[in-house]
């Protein structure tokens, strides 16, 4: 049975103090609730506050994971951070692929295959997020959109490399907008995504990859959202910085 996963995406938020806080209240509202046993609580801190989230995972029930990679293994690249660093870290997760890291350093989709790679040599699962702009989506040019980024960005994988993919399906008009997609317009694309897999890794792998939605996602929304078949979590942008809401969220299967 394929995961269910909510995933906290921090972007550059939070001081050390303020990522303290917010850590020990998702630990101890974890501590409090019966979570279902198939669900996987992931938090994507800054790279400088990866330490601390993973030396408090030891005593709770959340996995930690970053928010980006180097697409090289090692060497000169000021400011980068390699995936070997992170499994040094024994960090779990890692995020490729958000729009906002296409949008403003261009990553592309070979960029996101070197990443890919990169994550899983070094024994990570990324988070590959995938995603229409809004004159996409109203050109219904959404399925086209979508299938490029998963081809290009995974496809070259195995199945077997595949089998420790995550997808994110995130409409960028959608994230940080208050803009949900529908319970409806998100199954839609999950299915379509969950057919891409099966067409090249066959219906099995499909059936056990866990494609999350992300866009404005909240407490008051996700039930709705992960109430359909091919939905199996979030990845949470806004909603993820309040302990509440995040936890309201995981709690929403
Ligand atoms: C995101 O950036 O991954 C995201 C889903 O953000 P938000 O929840 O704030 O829309």
């Amino acid at each position: 049975m394929r995961k269910h996963i909510v995933a906290g995406n921090w972007k550059m938020n939070k001081t050390f103090e303020e990522a303290d806080e917010l850590i020990n209240d998702i630990k101890d509202q974890l501590e409090e609730i019966t979570l279902d046993r198939n669900t996987q609580v992931i938090i994507c801190p800054p790279f400088p506050f990866l330490e601390m989230a993973t030396d408090y995972s030891e005593e709770s029930y959340f996995a930690v994971g970053a928010q980006n990679v180097s697409d090289q293994e090692s060497g000169a690249y000021t400011g980068e951070v390699s995936a070997a660093m992170l499994e040094s870290m024994e960090l779990e997760y890692c995020i490729v692929g958000h729009s906002e890291r296409r949008a403003y350093y261009h990553e592309t989709d070979e960029i996101v295959a070197r990443k890919v790679d990169q994550l899983l040599k070094h024994g990570i699962s990324p988070i590959v997020c995938c995603g229409e702009v809004l004159e996409e989506r109203e050109a219904n040019r959404q399925f086209e959109v979508v299938k490029k980024q998963i081809t290009d960005g995974l496809f070259h994988l195995t199945a077997e490399q595949f089998a420790n993919i995550i997808i994110a399906y995130e409409p960028v008009w959608a994230i940080g907008t208050g803009k949900t997609a529908t319970p409806e317009q998100a199954q839609e694309i999950h299915a379509f995504i969950r057919g891409l897999i099966a067409e090249k890794y066959g219906q099995a792998v499909a059936d056990e990859t866990s494609i999350l939605y992300g866009g404005s996602c909240k407490p008051g929304n996700a039930k709705e959202l992960f109430a359909n078949p091919d939905v199996d979590g979030g990845l949470i942008g806004g909603a993820s910085l309040k302990a509440n809401d995040f936890i309201g969220i995981a709690t929403a299967f």
